[in-house]
């Protein structure tokens, strides 16, 4: 009996508990084994919108993506994003990883996140700075945390790329995206963004976030980042729903 609630004791002090799926994990470690080799890294993609290349699916092994195709949709109408790099596809276990970091306060989810986009991109070439897309500051209260500026901090500082924090602010509080059609996000994200005066953006930028639906917050953002002086954005997400 005396072990039993050791156990429980030991439990409830170090939970070690799978973040993604909640089976008993290992100690010191975010994820269980199962979740750990289940991981989907995004596989090659189109480099403007990240949208996996014909008969291309995620892969469990290689977090490395050198595709430098473009999907005929993009040719056809180039986004204003020059590169979009997903670490993962959106799926088991991001699925529950991500809207628990967003929505529910699981700070530790997003520490999982931003681990794995420093495996996924350690390589790529450095940009100038990372901005993370910021919350409206209504949001940020309600939430107390911004999650792109979560995944952003870490990510920012294992790459050795400066972070520019508050130099892209949200000026107006728009609807959340995922209660809107792919039309009406377009819309709603239209003019939400601003560069305060103060800040000079340098050259290259890569704008962070959590996960990629349509692209219309990331295009807003990195059109609002144009018109105050970068000459080219980028963007890097944890997640891409294909
Ligand atoms: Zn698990
Ligand atoms: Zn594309």
């Amino acid at each position: 009996m005396l072990a039993r609630w050791g156990g429980r004791l030991a439990s409830a002090l170090w939970p070690g508990n799978c973040l993604a799926c909640g089976a008993d994990g290992e100690q010191g470690r975010d994820l269980c084994p199962l979740c750990e080799v289940a991981i989907p890294w995004h596989p090659r993609a189109c480099l403007r919108c990240a949208l996996p290349l014909a008969g291309e699916k995620a892969n469990t092994t290689n977090p490395h993506h050198t595709g430098s195709a473009t999907c005929a949709s993009c040719l056809a109408e180039p986004p204003p994003l020059v590169e979009v790099r997903a670490a993962c596809t959106y799926g088991v276990p991001l699925d529950r990883l991500a809207p628990r970091f967003k929505f529910h306060g699981d700070l530790a989810a997003g520490r999982v996140l931003s681990a794995l986009m420093v495996q996924a991109f350690a390589a790529l070439p450095r940009p100038d700075a990372i901005v993370p897309v910021p919350l409206h500051r209504s949001r940020l209260r309600q939430r107390g945390y911004d999650q792109a500026l979560e995944l952003a901090r870490p990510l920012a500082s294992a790459l050795g790329v400066p972070l520019l924090d508050g130099a892209l602010l949200r000026a107006v509080a728009t609807t959340p995206q995922s209660r809107l059609d792919a039309a009406d996000r377009r819309y709603n994200v239209e003019d939400a963004f601003e560069v305060p005066p103060r800040v000079d953006l340098p050259a290259h930028v890569v704008l962070v976030d959590d996960v990629m639906t349509t692209g219309a917050t990331l295009h807003s953002a990195a059109q609002c980042l144009y018109r105050a002086g970068a000459v080219r954005v980028d963007a890097w997400v944890a997640a891409r729903v294909p």
